[in-house]
């Protein structure tokens, strides 16, 4: 047996003690890569993934549905191997039936400081994480700078944090619109071109946990948006377009057809005179940065 001579695997000891679900994070705070069998999901997945399958792999593969309470898992080798090369802790908000609302910047927290009840709170690199007890699906980017964190989804541990813990309220829980809920209306009614036809389908997507329908409806209006800035400022539309769409997909075991996503947004920045190589980098960033896979 190998002893706890990782402050990482301490501290995930302690948590697991408390019944939190605990995981390891790389340096770059994403999870461990998945093993050479679970690459791409080839095992299935865990049978605690939305897309169930009989994955049983003794490695933390597959992000927050690797986290477990059990003290030999945490302490096994291919674990004790991970929390060697860990950056930091994480734990599944879900899994211990709590909800992190992580409040990425200081407009964020100030906005939370007039519309969610306080609660338990704790400081993170530029903003705060607000934990309420109770579950509920998780979503990113529900407001500017504001992510739920709770199923399906795993959380930096930063440390115990400050204040009473109260329970999850409506307030928190009505930041999530459903899935197929009505199309937002775009700004000012700028948006009343044609919809574009778009393409994507579930033979490059098999990992992708959303509808056909959800994903080119939000193409759809990802490209009308880029295709409505005729004047300026296509680019980082476009840059913001698909850190938004990726965003979607975090959850999702993947892949998802991201890259289909992409061509078309450049496409799109392209017919209104981004140049090519411009366009793509943006996508390309926006991609990357909206897409911190979950697993
Ligand atoms: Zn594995
Ligand atoms: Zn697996
Ligand atoms: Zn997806």
């Amino acid at each position: 047996m190998t002893g706890v001579d990782s402050p990482f695997l301490a501290t995930a000891l302690a948590l697991a003690s408390a019944g939190v679900p605990v995981l390891p994070l790389r340096a770059g705070k994403l999870p461990v890569g998945n093993c050479r069998s679970c690459a791409a999901v080839a095992c299935g997945g865990r049978p605690n993934m939305l897309d169930a399958g009989p994955c049983r792999c003794p490695a933390p593969c597959h992000a927050w549905a690797a986290a477990t309470t059990d003290p030999a898992v945490l302490t096994s080798r291919p674990w004790v191997r991970a929390w060697r090369q860990a950056g930091s802790v994480a734990y599944h908000p879900g899994g211990a039936g709590l909800t992190v609302v992580d409040l990425d910047n200081a407009a964020a927290v100030a906005w939370a400081r007039t519309a969610l009840p306080a609660t338990r709170t704790v400081t993170t690199t530029r903003g705060e994480h607000w934990i309420y007890r109770g579950a509920m699906p998780s979503a990113n980017d529900v407001r500017p700078g504001v992510d739920i964190k709770s199923r399906m989804q795993y959380a930096r541990w930063l440390g115990p944090g400050t204040g009473r813990m109260v329970d999850l309220p409506a307030a928190v829980r009505a930041l999530i619109g459903r899935e197929e809920a009505t199309p937002r209306r775009e700004r000012g009614g700028l948006v009343s071109s044609l919809p574009q036809r778009v393409t994507w389908d579930r033979s490059g997507a098999t990992g992708c946990r959303h509808t056909e329908r959800y994903v080119r409806t939000g193409l759809e209006r990802g490209i009308t948006l880029v295709r409505a800035r005729t004047e300026s400022g296509a680019g980082s539309q476009a840059f913001g377009v698909a850190r938004f769409l990726a965003g979607q997909h975090t959850q999702c075991p993947g892949p998802c057809g991201l890259d289909t996503i992409g061509e078309q947004i450049i496409t799109a920045a392209v017919s209104v005179g981004v140049p090519e190589p411009y366009a793509r980098r943006a996508v390309t960033n926006g991609l990357h940065t909206g897409g911190e896979r979950a697993a």
